[in-house]
């Protein structure tokens, strides 16, 4: 049944075209994980063309037809602003990833002091420093100064407050819900400490979170692996872990989790079962595998598509690959393995779906079976990489 999943370990299955679920429910039958079958943002919502209705009742459909009769949930996810939640609401979600990144003051690492400075009240400061400038033991996550207090305050003061008023205009719509937090689009990484801070602001203006996604050392890019030093992530995550052991609240939430199979152990290892992973582009890159198997024709014209629009498309996603450096096209379904194509593939399904999508939807009804089970072979390759 459709309902909030609490502190279970979950794993988000965003699908983009309404045709994933039966492959994302054969990976996850016999896992610890509890599914999020329907999970797509405002963002994605614009560039498929679907309703947060039509999403969460694709999923439905798959889940009745399949028998699937343990919890799962719906996520609304990246909301950015109050008029976002309404339908959402109506159409029954039950997970509300709120976005507040536009509010997060990059600057703020650099900027000199006396630009900080005028930004935060008197008050405020009094209060701040009260609460944390008198802790004398250095915790894991590190020990607030005035200057790193400052710097953190300007740069999430305005996030955290705009996650509590998302929060409070939900709890006027709905009882009980899953709550997310996530800044993990942010330009500059959060820090353990600013972690602390952030989830030590929320609780103390009684936001109930059960998951929070920061923004992570490294690139996080979509539909291919962490590009970073792993040890340094791993040393990284050993303090961002003692943050979520001490207030023991909430999971850590990881996002553009696609194909990041060299970070997955190590999350196992520091949050073990309190975690949450999103993904959304590498199904829809399994649709394309499929078709540049069986439809090579359709796949090549949406690969060109792809390159047309590219460089307008990546606008709002990180994301590095070069269309110089794309390969040759000799084998197709091989493409779906390199960096830049499928990068390039990745970012552009809304363009592609804005032209190609009913063919691209047929074609997949004409080739289920081999969807679904390159969907359960992906799928069970990124969740057995989550077992500690
Ligand atoms: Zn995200």
């Amino acid at each position: 049944m459709l309902s909030p999943l609490g502190l279970s370990p979950s794993f988000g299955f965003g699908d983009r075209l309404g045709l994933a679920t039966p492959g994302h429910i054969a990976a996850v039958r016999g896992t610890k994980l509890a599914p999020v079958f329907a999970q797509q943002s405002v963002r994605e919502n614009a560039r498929t063309g679907r309703s947060p209705q039509q999403v969460v009742d694709d999923a439905k459909r798959a889940v009745e037809i399949a028998k699937w009769d343990a919890p799962w949930g719906a996520d609304a996810d990246h909301l950015k602003i109050v008029d976002d939640i309404p339908a959402f609401v109506e159409a029954g979600y039950t997970f509300f990833t709120v976005d507040p990144g536009e509010f997060v003051d990059n600057a703020a690492d650099s900027d000199p002091l006396n630009v900080l400075k005028p930004k935060i009240t008197r008050l405020k400061w009094d209060e701040l420093s009260t609460l944390y400038l008198n802790q004398d033991q250095e915790q894991p996550w590190g020990r607030f100064d005035a200057e790193k207090l400052m710097r953190a305050t300007v740069k999430y003061g305005k996030a955290i407050q705009h996650a509590g008023m998302m929060f409070n205009r939900l709890s006027q719509l709905k009882d009980s819900f899953d709550f997310e937090v996530s800044v993990d689009e942010t330009d500059s990484p959060t820090t353990p400490l600013e972690h602390f801070f952030i989830a030590n602001e929320l609780n103390r203006l009684g936001v109930r979170f059960t998951s929070l996604a920061p923004r992570f050392i490294g690139r996080f890019e979509k539909g291919v692996d962490y590009i970073g030093d792993l040890e340094a992530l791993d040393d990284e995550l050993t303090k961002h872990a003692a943050v979520t052991r001490h207030f023991g609240t909430y999971k850590l939430s990881l996002h553009s989790g696609s194909d990041k199979l060299s970070v997955y152990p190590l999350l196992a290892k520091h949050w073990g079962e309190r975690i949450h992973v999103k993904t959304a582009g590498t199904s829809y890159l399994e649709a394309l595998r499929v078709l540049a198997q069986y439809e090579p024709d359709l796949f090549l014209k949406i690969y060109t598509l792809g390159r047309e629009c590219y460089e307008a498309d990546r606008r709002t996603y990180h994301v590095s690959a070069r269309l110089d450096m794309l390969p040759w096209i000799d084998d197709l379904p091989s493409l779906l393995n390199d960096f830049h194509a499928r990068e390039v593939l990745h970012v552009t399904f809304g363009s592609a779906l804005a032209k190609y999508g009913t063919e691209i939807k047929s074609s997949l009804v004409n080739h289920t079976d081999a969807y679904h089970s390159a969907l359960e072979g992906h799928f069970t390759k990124h969740l057995a990489l989550l077992r500690r």
